[in-house]
């Protein structure tokens, strides 16, 4: 138990170092993932997209998958994820934002309910022992902003975000992963042959025909066969958790209660989990009680389905089965390990 606590304070020693150097280094990998998207997207029109078959469809498919991949990115960067202090956010009626399809016309409210709607509760307060602040259910402190963010996820700096991803920009940051393995899988899949060319072993009949130098080009080919990997598998990642009712954070807690259930003979039973589609539905705020699904592959901007301070349950549960109260992992008994 002791050698357990030792190595718990040895990765949030280093957890925290590398929170401080990654935080430091954020706006320069939020550079860096703009000036590779960029090149990324001039190398596909200069050099592939010329040569696409049926280019009247092809080619506006491929300006839709940029403009999303750009305008999700876009967006991840720049919508605050939403901190406990601010007031709940308000669809404006512009372009940029997609109206939306049920009766309501906003958040789904606690108590109102018709068919298929899930079941709003309000969230449980409790105090965040770093900001000393009340705070609704599955909000978390951020060490690097400093703050407490409503559904947080994770701190993202090496993604090129350098923000919180939390209840308003977790869905640009998944849809933002989706298109950037669809747009590099493309590229992988259409740009081969472009790539023998580049690397010399198909040979050309005069010099490389391109705009884009043919070494850039095979640089950002071999980087978006790399990222369209290592993307894939984190998306997988949070697709998985979603499709559980789950945040990256709550995955890591839900085990321990599932643990320390199990040690009791009991079941832990994730309340916030309505089951696979309808959890999918929830966070990308679609469907009946949502907005059409258009919101998909157009990159317009919507509000998530609660603001934060109330949250869908299965029918029958107030909170989670097989965890006691008192007993859920916080920040603050991340504080006591520490201490
Ligand atoms: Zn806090
Ligand atoms: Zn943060």
């Amino acid at each position: 138990m002791i050698c357990a606590k030792r190595v718990f304070r040895c990765f949030k020693t280093v957890e925290r170092w590398g929170n401080k150097i990654t935080g430091a280094a954020g706006p320069f990998f939020v550079g860096l993932a703009v000036l590779l998207i960029s090149t990324g997207t001039l190398c596909f029109f200069d050099v592939i997209a010329p040569s696409l078959s049926y280019p009247l469809v092809t080619i506006p498919l491929c300006i839709l998958i940029a403009i999303n991949l750009h305008a999700h990115y876009f967006y991840v960067c720049t919508v605050p994820p939403g901190f406990i202090e601010d007031p709940p956010r308000d669809a404006p009626s512009s372009l940029l934002w997609a109206k939306k399809s049920d009766r309501n016309g906003g958040l789904l409210t606690r108590g109102v309910r018709w068919t298929s709607a899930p079941r709003m509760t309000p969230s449980l307060m409790t105090r965040c022992s770093r900001c000393n602040k009340q705070r609704p259910e599955r909000a978390h402190h951020c060490r690097i902003c400093n703050r407490c963010v409503l559904k947080y996820d994770h701190h993202c700096p090496v993604t090129g975000i350098n923000q919180c991803v939390g209840l308003y920009n977790e869905r640009h940051f998944v849809m933002f992963m989706m298109y950037l393995v669809l747009a590099t899988f493309c590229f992988g899949i259409l740009g081969y042959e472009k790539m023998f060319q580049a690397l010399g072993i198909i040979p050309l009949p005069g010099p490389w025909p391109h705009r884009m130098p043919d070494v850039i080009y095979a640089m950002i080919y071999i980087l978006s066969a790399v990222l369209c990997f290592a993307v894939g598998v984190m998306l997988s990642f949070h697709l998985w958790g979603i499709s559980n009712g789950e945040t990256s954070v709550e995955a890591q807690d839900h085990e321990q209660y599932r643990h320390r259930a199990k040690v009791r003979r009991e079941t832990f039973v994730n309340s916030y989990d309505l089951g696979r589609k309808q959890n999918l539905l929830l966070f990308f705020n679609i469907g009946e009680t949502g907005y059409p699904w258009y919101t998909l592959v157009l990159p317009l901007r919507i509000l998530p389905y609660t603001d934060g301070r109330s949250w869908a349950r299965q029918e029958g549960y107030d909170r989670h089965l097989g965890i006691r109260a008192g007993e859920e992992l916080t920040d603050e008994s991340e504080d006591e390990e520490e201490e």
